[in-house]
């Protein structure tokens, strides 16, 4: 670890919420946090009976997220790039939350088998957001209205570097003759004889802000997300170099993650004529095996999460999916998937290191109906125990001729970059050969030298959980940021030119995103029902019109 990150890095880590909420908890998520402390008990309140208004949603509180509500965890210190640490913490602490129960062990009265926001028991018109359900504290105050129209390069990955902070002395300065570039400081360079090579990148980002991280390289990937285009987000870069801090940051510091939430519910403020579904997902890929960290560690243990289908049509499952109607429902499900992902690691540092986590929001958006219009559609409600026919379907219908569309915003904190550094680690724990994470880098490679030389050489998606995965999104039809972090001290500079050149080689990709939306064929009527009356009305105007011109024309007549 480097002396930058000493004591604020260290204060950090021993906050593994990544953001507060702004506004003060509501009178039911009181009662419920009271309730909890003095009996240990789930209120009998918090139960599925709850569905049946959307108001009593956003109190929706899990028990597993209470438990972890009133502790922290000990203070852990970054691990050393390049050797995750096998032992755990430095002070030899498992900094695991102590009241978290354990895998296996937990009581089913504090582990509920299903979240009372599970979308499988939801009832999306009962749960739907618009621009008069967000409220003040659900967005961001900062919001800078002048950035939101750029959606960057459409047919290019956004490729950022973000250069950790370091109290030695930098091995990398940027260049100061070809924008946005950085290159290695000559006295470190192999040769003195040619000049070291410049890399150039969409944006060069330093210090320890993260708005401005955020301003450039996520929201508008963030925004198109909400327009209706697949977007994905990634950090890339060896352990210790800023990724977690870059996408969850901290307290003082939100990252992507929280910062990109309060953009979403920002949209659907300002977009009085959409209404909203969202439903977020969070999954962690460790050892090539999927676990959903919504669910309780003991089924996300026993149930590995599948992958099925191929190509564009990928589906999860199983795989939770929760609902969210505020940022205090967010915080919940962000609170409880890194729990859980906490409880499941013997070996924190270790765990992830080498895990990818992904977090995940579906938006669904439906045009809202014209007044009456409202009351003539069913509801279609059958909660309690709503299920949809498929997992990972759409969940609102268009219906009364109202369009739906849909798009998925990833938000990817990968493993660490590094490369093994003993024998002794690489044939451990099915050696570390991270199959995702090198998958990730061929087929990275084979998408570039395809689109560079106009080929068609197979890429192959199918051998890594993490690119199958993502198929549809490398395979073009999504808005891609990736930020690679690096940590520019001397001992770093092979890992550091490694992360470099797998940016510039993604910045190769070609992309053609392309918005999802679902018209059913009762929603096409009733769109030309209305282009019909449109052309019409037009058609009416034209011809009133029309007299008036031949009464004039005829009078000019007259005067010949
Ligand atoms: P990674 O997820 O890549 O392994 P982390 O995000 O955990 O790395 O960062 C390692 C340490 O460095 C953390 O303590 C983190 O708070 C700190 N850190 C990373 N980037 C910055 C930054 N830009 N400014 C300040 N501290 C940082
Ligand atoms: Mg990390």
């Amino acid at each position: 670890m480097t002396a930058a990150t000493s004591s604020s890095a260290t204060s950090r880590l021993t906050r593994p919420v990544p953001f507060t909420p702004r506004r003060p908890v509501s009178a039911h998520l009181e009662a419920s946090t009271d309730d909890l402390q003095s009996t240990g008990r789930i209120p009998r309140a918090i139960t599925p009976s709850l569905l049946g208004s959307a108001k009593k949603f956003k109190a929706a509180l899990s028990s597993e997220s209470k438990s972890r509500l009133v502790t922290k965890p000990k203070p852990v210190l970054p691990s050393v790039p390049g050797t995750p640490t096998k032992k755990g913490s430095p002070d030899g602490s498992r900094p695991k939350t102590p009241t978290t129960p354990r895998r296996g062990t937990e009581s089913p009265l504090l582990m509920p088998q299903v979240s009372e926001m599970d979308v499988s028991r939801v009832d999306p018109e009962e749960a739907l957001v618009d621009f008069q359900s967000i409220e003040p504290g659900d967005i961001s105050g900062e919001i800078d209205e002048a950035a939101l129209a750029d959606y960057g390069n459409e047919d290019k990955v956004l490729v950022s570097i973000r250069i950790r902070p370091t109290q030695a002395t930098s091995a990398w300065q940027k260049s100061t003759a070809i924008p946005k570039s950085i290159k290695l400081d000559s006295h470190y360079a192999k040769s003195s004889t040619t000049a070291p090579q410049e890399f150039r990148f969409d944006e060069i980002l330093t210090g320890s802000d993260n708005k401005p991280v955020y301003n450039a390289v996520a929201r508008s990937h963030v925004c198109a997300a909400m327009d209706g285009y697949n977007a994905v987000i990634f950090a890339y870069g060896q352990t210790a170099s800023g990724k977690t801090f870059t996408l969850s940051g901290d307290e003082d510091q939100p990252g992507i993650i929280p910062r990109a939430m309060k953009d979403i519910f920002a949209y659907i403020r300002r977009t009085p004529t959409r209404e909203y579904l969202l439903r977020c997902s969070y999954l962690e890929i460790y050892n090539e095996t999927i676990h959903d960290l919504l669910a309780p560690p003991s089924s996300s243990v026993s149930q590995p999460v599948q992958i099925q289908g191929t190509g564009a049509n990928i589906v999860l499952t199983p795989l939770r999916e929760e609902v969210v109607t505020s940022l205090k429902s967010v915080r919940e499900v962000l609170q409880r998937g890194e729990g859980n992902r906490r409880t499941a690691s013997t070996d924190w540092n270790e765990r992830s290191s080498r895990s990818h986590s992904v977090f995940r929001v579906v938006i669904e958006s439906r045009e809202r109906g014209a007044g009456g219009d409202e009351a003539a559609i069913p509801s279609g409600r059958t909660t309690p125990g709503f299920r949809p026919p498929t997992p990972g379907g759409s969940r609102l219908q268009a219906k009364g001729g109202r369009s739906v569309q849909t798009s998925v915003l990833s938000l990817i904190d990968l493993a660490g970059s590094e490369k093994a550094t003993s024998d002794k680690e690489r044939t451990r724990e099915g050696k570390y050969i991270n199959t995702s994470l090198l998958t990730l880098g061929t087929v990275i490679a084979t998408l570039a030298e395809n689109s560079a030389k106009n080929k068609s050489d197979h890429v192959p998606f199918r051998n890594s959980k993490l690119t199958r995965m993502l198929q549809p999104s490398l395979s073009g039809n999504a808005r891609i940021s990736v930020i690679g972090t690096i940590n520019p001290d001397m001992g770093a500079i092979g890992e550091t030119t490694s992360t470099l050149l797998f940016a510039q080689r993604i910045k190769k990709v070609q992309l053609h995103a392309q918005k999802k939306e679902i018209v059913d064929t009762e929603a096409l009527l009733e769109r030309y029902r209305k282009e019909i009356e449109e052309l019409k009305k037009r058609l009416t105007e034209k011809e009133a019109d029309a007299p008036a011109r031949n009464r004039r024309l005829s009078a000019r007549e007259a005067s010949w």
